[in-house]
């Protein structure tokens, strides 16, 4: 299970509001991807949605719990950070099982994670290499690798493909595709890129100074667009 609900939800930086009466109901399952300008307010949506900042107004509810206050180990979802974030001096096994290390499961049940997860991304010939010994896109697969070895209800990705060459971000953009597909878990995706948009999204939710321009299907944007911000933002990919 993984579906969120975000009631009338607002962020405050002192007197700075940048999240703005934000509502929205994301399925189980669902792929849902943020676009929008640069300053505009995802990733600090996304990260109030992981808990990793806190929540000025308004709700967050994860499979109907209110989870508005809780930490964000006690929410069930992972985020996914840009490959540079591996640890440099442990092997790929040690990177992906690290969470479970911490968190003081089994060696048997970190090692039975770590390798099923290293056979969704493809990386079971990499487990001892260290991240330096690694390509682009096979430390990207890494840093998702740590996500999936939790079992989240839901994955979170800020821009996770925008340090990637173009070439690579396509690669990239399919594996995660795929990875949709194989899991079927809730994933929600920020984004500036507008192609990624509308290849990955089951439903796009377009912000613009913290408040959403519109949501629909990327067929609904592209064909239906609600005004001109999302005519623009949506029909003309840079
Ligand atoms: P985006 O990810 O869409 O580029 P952000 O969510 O990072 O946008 O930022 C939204 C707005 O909030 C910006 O105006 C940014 O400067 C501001 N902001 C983000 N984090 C902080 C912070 N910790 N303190 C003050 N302002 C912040
Ligand atoms: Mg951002």
């Amino acid at each position: 299970m993984g579906s969120i609900r975000l009631e009338n939800v607002e962020k405050w930086f002192g007197d700075l509001q940048v999240i703005k009466g934000i509502d929205l109901e994301i399925d189980d399952g669902e792929f849902v991807i943020f676009v929008g300008p640069s300053g505009c307010g995802k990733s600090t949506l996304l990260r109030m949605i992981s808990g990793l900042e806190e929540t000025s107004r308004g709700r967050i509810l994860l499979d109907g719990d209110d989870v508005t206050d809780r930490l964000p180990s006690e929410r069930g979802l992972s985020m996914v950070f840009q490959s540079y974030a591996l640890y440099p001096h442990m092997d790929v096994r040690d990177n992906m099982g690290f969470s479970l290390k911490t968190a003081g499961s089994p060696k048997k049940e970190i090692a039975e994670k770590v390798g099923r997860a290293a056979e969704i991304l493809r990386l079971d010939d990499y487990l001892d290499r260290r991240p330096k010994a690694l390509s682009g896109g096979q430390r990207q697969r890494v840093a998702i690798g740590r996500a999936i070895v939790r079992e989240p209800k839901g994955f979170l990705f800020d821009e996770p493909l925008s340090n990637l060459d173009a070439a690579l971000r396509v690669e990239m953009r399919f594996e995660i595709a795929r990875l949709h597909e194989t899991l079927g878990t809730t994933m929600i995706y920020v984004t500036h890129d507008q192609v990624e948009a509308m290849t990955l999204a089951d439903r796009i939710v377009v912000l613009k100074d913290g408040r959403i321009m519109q949501v629909g299907t990327p067929r609904d944007l592209y064909e239906k667009p609600d005004n001109l911000f999302v005519a623009q933002f949506i029909g003309s990919p840079k």
